[in-house]
């Protein structure tokens, strides 16, 4: 199917060049027959004039000899040599009986009688009487056929003239040249003989002088015609190929736009067909990660000569077969052949190097997604959807890494679309519910705190627990919100408890590290909490390491807000992923949870007992509670009680539940 995107850029990309060749063509042809028309008609118009002349002096001549005798025949013979002196246009004069026996001639020409026809002289009725002979011999362009002369009109024949101008030099022929020259011979009857007079016709470039000069003029103008026409024509293709090549060319690095890699690429896997798939292909997704902060650092201006750094370093090691474009900010699609996955990876990983290596300074990250194309597939943009999604969903953008696509992740794309479609929704319908799960004391074994968890229950998707959506979240931002109505409603809910006179223990709700960015955190919190009018110490807030990471002062500030402002500050997930004991060496919390992932796993309990027990004394001696998660046995309780751990939150007490549950147990 065309999409309305396509039919835009085939619009832009067409080509009108026909038009404007037919278009000149047809100006060409139209001024070309106007001048052979006119030409035609004037050279026409002269002849029928000259032709009238001709016959006019002819009949003059032929006068002399009414009265022609024997006696007056010197005089009269003499009288007409003179007159042919001063006629230059009458060559010669003969009498012949009208058996055609000559009685006298002023030169030696004799007329071929064979070849007599009557002139249409419609304009000069007054010789109606006159003959005409044409003289074979004088004018090529006559036709004679079974002693039939079938020219008048022919003579005149536009046809027939045109190709003497054209084998004349034309400049020539304003040189008073002759453009039309024959002989004829006027057979005028006098009495019982008939008077000859040979008539040389011709038309001079002069005769045509003011049709020569127009034509001239006509000429000028269509030259300008022609070439203003050309030179638009000329500018027309320039700025069409200017066109095209904005329409194909990356403004960043000066190459191939995705435009441009999408036809290449299709044509590539076209021909690969055409070949019964010699090549192997793949899709790849490469994006630079934290391109943004290096803009940030070093200016847009760098960072796009960067890009286009990396282009070329990346260009250079394709070979002709493969294709590559710069996508969107830091992002490159290319299109690669490859043997076996190995050697893919491999080559990726060579690729990297080589970005790595044009700023040795500072270590970039890539990420990379591939999609390996199946025989038939062609759809370009969807083949680098699928090697993008590859990228994306394999994880954080701490590292470079190298991710092949798999059916899976698109089911977790849509899922992804799904709950960022209704997520917005369900805040404002009360879907998120808050469950809490106990924290007991090892000892009495008593409710001394509770976790709220968030769970979504869905209108179709019915329930769903965090992991399929908080991660999501985190992403997306909208985690922010999210706990934000977690830290309200477990507000609202102590505020009730007070009011109603129950004793209360303090409730955590998750803080995820997204919120560290801002810098009023503390003041949110309390502005959130305040509006409830409870007591901050009944509310404990649970970050995770992880938050480290991002802006270490602004943790260590807002921490030590929070607990000058009352709230307890817990640790969450001590133990799991990236933990480290210096984080403890600077952050001063009141809580440190242990992760469940050391009370899980086969083989190696006995260390993570002993670390446990190390941590927790640690712990003590930095004057923190602990909390340990994921207890699931008696085993562990007692293990835990005996290392004097202060609070279990684990299956093996109970597991997160509704509030009106929590009520009636606790
Ligand atoms: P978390 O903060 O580490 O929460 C503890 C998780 O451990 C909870 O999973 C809880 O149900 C589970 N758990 C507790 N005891 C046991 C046990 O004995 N065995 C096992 N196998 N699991 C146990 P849950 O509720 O599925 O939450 C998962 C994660 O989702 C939480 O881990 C937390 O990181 C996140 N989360 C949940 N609610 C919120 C929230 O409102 N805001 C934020 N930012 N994150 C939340
Ligand atoms: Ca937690
Ligand atoms: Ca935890």
């Amino acid at each position: 199917m065309v999409s309305s995107k396509d039919k835009r850029i085939n619009k832009l990309k067409k080509k009108r060049i026909w038009p404007s060749v037919i278009g000149l063509l047809f100006i060409v042809l139209i001024f070309g027959v106007i001048v052979a028309l006119l030409l035609a008609a004037s050279i026409f118009d002269v002849t029928q004039r000259k032709l009238g002349y001709a016959a006019n002096d002819s009949v003059k001549i032929a006068e002399l000899f009414k009265d022609y005798s024997e006696e007056n025949a010197a005089s009269r013979q003499e009288l007409v040599k003179t007159y042919l002196d001063i006629n230059t246009d009458i060559e010669q004069v003969s009498l012949i009986t009208k058996d055609g026996e000559q009685l006298w001639a002023s030169g030696n020409e004799y007329p071929n009688l064979d070849f007599s026809y009557r002139f249409d002289f419609q304009k000069y009725e007054e010789f109606s009487d006159i003959r005409i002979v044409v003289e074979e011999d004088s004018n090529d362009m006559l036709e004679f056929e079974d002693g039939e002369v079938t020219l008048t009109t022919n003579i005149l024949d536009s046809v027939n003239i045109m190709p003497l101008l054209i084998d004349d030099d034309f400049f020539a022929v304003l040189d008073d040249n002759v453009i039309v020259g024959f002989k004829i011979w006027y057979v005028i009857p006098v009495n019982d003989i008939q008077v000859l007079a040979l008539n040389h016709i011709q038309i001079y470039a002069t005769d045509l002088f003011m049709m020569i000069i127009s034509l001239i003029v006509f000429a000028v103008i269509l030259a300008f015609f022609v070439l203003y026409y050309i030179v638009s024509f000329i500018s027309f293709l320039i700025s069409m190929r200017r066109t095209s090549k904005i329409l194909y060319t990356d403004m960043v690095t000066g190459g191939d736009n995705w435009l441009q890699f999408v036809k290449k690429a299709t044509s590539k896997l076209k021909w690969n067909r055409r070949r019964r798939h010699k090549n192997n292909y793949a899709m790849v997704h490469l994006r630079i990660y934290k391109y943004r902060s290096f803009c940030t650092c070093f200016g847009v201006r760098e960072g796009e000569g960067l890009i286009e750094q990396f282009y070329l370093n990346l260009k250079e090691k394709l070979s002709k077969k493969e294709a590559i474009s710069h996508h969107e900010n830091a992002e490159f699609g290319l299109l690669l052949t490859y043997t076996d996955e190995q050697e893919l990876v491999a080559r990726l990983e060579s690729i990297q190097q080589g970005l790595n290596a044009i700023l040795p300074s500072m270590k970039m990250h890539f990420g990379i997604g591939v999609y390996l194309i199946a025989q038939g597939e062609k759809d370009i943009d969807l083949l680098y959807n699928n090697a993008l999604l590859a990228c994306e969903m394999s994880g954080e953008e701490n590292e470079s890494r190298i991710a092949f696509f798999n059916v899976e992740m698109n089911k977790q794309k849509l899922w992804e679309r799904k709950v960022e479609d209704d997520m917005d929704r369900a805040l404002i319908n009360h879907e998120f519910m808050v469950y809490l799960q106990p924290k007991i004391s090892t000892g009495e074994e008593r409710l001394a705190g509770a976790e709220a968890l968030v769970r979504w229950i869905h209108p179709t998707e019915g329930f769903i627990p965090p992991n399929k959506f908080i991660p999501i979240f985190e992403r997306n931002g909208f985690i922010l919100k999210l706990d934000d109505y977690m830290l309200e409603e477990i507000a609202r809910q102590q505020a009730e408890w007070i009011a109603n006179g129950r004793n209360i223990v303090p409730i955590s709700v998750n803080l995820s590290r997204a919120h560290f960015t801002r810098e009023d955190l503390a003041e949110h919190i309390c502005s959130i909490v305040d509006r409830y009018n409870v007591p901050h110490n009944v509310i404990e807030l649970e970050l995770t390491e992880s938050a480290f990471f991002d802006d270490k002062k602004a943790l260590l500030d807002t921490v030590s807000k929070l607990r000058n402002a009352g709230f307890i500050v817990s640790m969450d997930d001590f133990g799991a992923g990236y933990s480290s004991l210096n984080s403890l060496k600077e952050l001063q919390l009141d809580v440190l949870k242990i992760d469940a992932d050391f009370f899980r796993g086969s083989g190696s309990e006995e260390r993570g007992m002993l670390i446990v027990s190390e941590v927790i004394g640690l712990a003590k001696k930095l004057n923190m509670k602990i909390v340990a998660e994921g207890i699931e046995t008696r085993e562990q309780v007692d293990f835990l009680a005996e290392q004097e751990c202060d609070l279990i939150q684990g299956y093996f007490f109970a597991k997160p539940m509704p509030i009106h549950e929590f009520v009636e147990k606790y």
